[in-house]
């Protein structure tokens, strides 16, 4: 198929893989963390750490809304779902994340809450346009790249006058969680998370261009290689990487030249600017409160705000604490390292939200049979030891 088939080239992925391997340091090690879970999931799914170094690791970041959503997010969305005048319209994913007591959206709807599953925002707008007696709640969420088409659902509808139509904002913010990635004391005090750059995500800088990476990649000396989501496109950014690390340079490179630009797309950045403002402050699972790690909908949007609109609560609530994700989510720890992988916590039965997105990185791990080789290495470990 054109524009997949020649960036799942095993034959140049090989190549490739064989430059990393002249031109890595044997006398170094070297840990890059890519952020988005794209990316996680292309390395597990072609098994792309199988062709690099074995001195060269790979740390999944938090790159996944469904899994960075705190679990008093899904709770105030529930309580809010039980309301008799309330349809909640929302992404598959967001139905089985858990929330507190095994609760989820997907149960809540089995005891009689109206709550939809929708392939689009425009999907819940002609809900709210078809059943004017109800009220319509869009629960939004995602990075810079699904905020644009929830800033043009609240653009329509205002257009429409959809006075029944509202939206629970959960859009989150890149730069703001790698920079919080890069200062967490929790990172820094555990000392098990060295960064030598980041593989930056591919959708959300078609949105915000390259520049944002700027402060830093300069600030904190971290090379930033923009990639793509297929296996070479991972690939090819891990060269990168390891030329700029060698080189001693921290520069934001883009692989994604077929689609990212300096700049971004400045349209979709102005319909954002128009409809939300900077959160000075949000929760991400595993991150905690992320200085301006999200945005709201502007004051004089309040009508459409669910959040406003119906008095929503957000509890505060503890994860699991058999439950890794937050030290998976910074990179702390691998999804083998919990306890319940693979065991009660599984892509049917998920105790977490990594391991409910696909995109989440114990779900990658599972699907695709990481875990084995995680095992086999830890045996390895065991031996040499
Ligand atoms: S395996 Fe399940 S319980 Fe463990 S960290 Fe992953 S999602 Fe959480």
């Amino acid at each position: 198929m054109r524009y997949i088939d020649e960036y799942r080239d095993g034959r140049l992925a090989k190549d490739i893989a064989r430059q990393i391997a002249t031109l890595a340091d044997p006398a170094r090690c070297y840990h890059f963390m890519e952020f988005c879970g794209g990316h996680t999931h292309a390395i597990s799914r072609y098994g792309l750490e199988d062709l690099l170094p074995q001195n060269m690791q790979m740390i999944h970041g938090p790159g996944c809304p469904v899994c960075v959503l705190p679990i008093g997010r899904i709770d105030a969305a529930i309580a809010l779902a039980m309301r008799p005048e309330i349809t909640i319209c929302t992404y598959g994913d967001l139905m089985r994340v858990p929330g507190s007591n095994g609760s989820s959206l997907l149960k809540a709807r089995t005891a009689g809450a109206d709550i939809r599953m929708v392939y689009s925002t425009l999907d819940a707008l002609r809900i709210a346009e078809a059943e004017p007696d109800r009220e319509v709640v869009f629960f939004a969420i995602g990075f810079e790249t699904t905020t644009p088409p929830t800033a043009l659902a609240l653009r329509i509808a205002i257009a429409k006058e959809l006075r029944n139509f509202s939206i629970f904002c959960n859009h989150v913010l890149t730069p703001a969680a790698i920079q919080n990635i890069l200062e967490s004391p929790d990172v820094r005090k555990l000392g098990t998370v060295k960064i030598d750059g980041f593989i930056g995500p591919a959708h959300v800088s078609t949105v915000i261009g390259t520049e944002p990476y700027e402060f830093f990649a300069e600030e904190f000396q971290k090379p930033v290689v923009v990639a793509g989501f297929e296996p070479l496109d991972v690939i090819q950014a891990i060269l990168m990487l390891v030329r700029q690390v060698n080189d001693g340079r921290h520069e934001v490179e883009n692989q994604y030249i077929r689609a990212v630009t300096t700049f971004g797309n400045e349209k979709a950045q102005t319909e954002i600017a128009n409809f939300f403002e900077l959160c000075e402050s949000f929760e991400w699972r595993g991150l905690g409160e992320v200085p301006y790690g999200a945005v709201r909908l502007r004051p004089q949007y309040a009508e459409y705000d669910a959040e406003k609109r119906f008095s929503m609560v957000t509890p505060a609530v503890k994860d699991n604490p058999a439950c890794e994700c937050g030290a998976i989510l910074r990179g702390v720890k691998k999804p083998a390292d919990c306890k319940l992988f693979g065991t009660v916590c599984t892509p049917d039965t998920p105790m977490g939200s990594c391991m409910v997105s696909y995109e989440g990185a114990c779900a990658a791990h599972w699907t695709y049979g990481r875990f084995r080789e995680h095992a086999k290495a830890s045996e390895r470990g065991r031996a040499v030891a």
